[in-house]
């Protein structure tokens, strides 16, 4: 990362000298909404900590052997994107759910989310098979209805988190398919039942971007000490760093998503 910072001595106890390897799937083709900040995230927050991630590009043709990674992260992106990507990424598709059961940890934003569903049915009826990660689908109400977005904030299992929303397709989770988090401003999944994206183990699909973990440190360590303890054991666990940047973005967001709530609309 660029830019200075105070580094908190004690945040190089605990899993200093680990060593983590990041996949980052189709970054040039998923990556409409600043989704490369989530790994300048995780890459600032493994760093301060001693911790070295490896971040590997993973674009159409490539081989992936998803269960060889500690850490899997997909953007978002348009239909036309999420086109381009569905067929490579169901190549994979049994091998990332397989390393899902087995703990791996994931993020998956936005049009990425969608495509960890089930299936995504566009504006016109066309049907872009998902790899069913999460028990989901997504269906696009059509050309005239409104897109979901604005600022959002959730409850979550990690606490609080806050985002910025944006899509035209409504989620609907499976009976027994666990949400990311609980809507209190915003759209989230589809409007209509309080939900907003879904959670299977370790890995974490969303519609909050702009970019989601810079803002939300909470959820960035979660995914690492997930990483840690799948490759190194129970005992791996993270300092507290100084986040008193990443706070002050948070707070920034959550009083836009109070906002936008106040004023009525979602
Ligand atoms: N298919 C998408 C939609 O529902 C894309 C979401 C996105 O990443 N903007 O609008």
């Amino acid at each position: 990362m660029g830019y200075p910072r105070r580094v908190d001595e004690r945040a190089h106890g605990g899993a200093h000298g680990y060593r983590l390897r990041l996949a980052h799937l189709y970054p040039d083709v998923m990556n409409i909404y600043g989704d490369r900040g989530n790994v300048l995230a995780l890459q600032h927050r493994c760093g301060v900590r001693g911790i070295a991630l490896e971040v590997v590009e993973v674009n159409v043709g490539d081989e992936l052997d998803p269960a060889a990674f500690d850490l899997v992260l997909i953007g978002g992106g348009q239909d036309r994107e999420q086109r381009r990507v569905a067929d490579d990424l169901a190549r994979h598709g049994a091998a990332i759910r397989a390393a899902v059961d087995g703990g791996l940890p994931l993020l998956a934003i936005c049009g990425g989310f969608q495509l960890f569903g089930a299936r995504y049915v566009d504006q016109s009826g066309g049907v872009v098979p998902g790899i069913g990660v999460f028990d989901l689908e997504t269906r696009h109400p059509g050309r005239r209805a409104d897109r979901c977005i604005g600022d959002v904030l959730l409850t979550t299992e990690v606490g609080e988190v806050v985002g910025f929303e944006n899509h035209g397709g409504r989620t609907y989770l499976a009976p027994g398919q666990a949400p990311f988090g609980r809507v209190r401003h915003g759209f989230g999944n589809n409007g209509e039942d309080g939900t907003e994206g879904a959670r299977r183990n370790n890995a974490i699909g969303t519609y909050l971007h702009g970019s989601l973990l810079p803002k939300n440190p909470a959820v960035a360590d979660e995914l690492i000490e997930a990483a840690l303890r799948r490759r190194f054991g129970a005992g791996a666990t993270l300092a507290p760093i100084d986040d008193e940047a990443e706070a002050a973005a948070h707070a920034v967001a959550a009083r836009a998503a109070v906002a936008r709530g106040r004023r009525g609309r979602a």
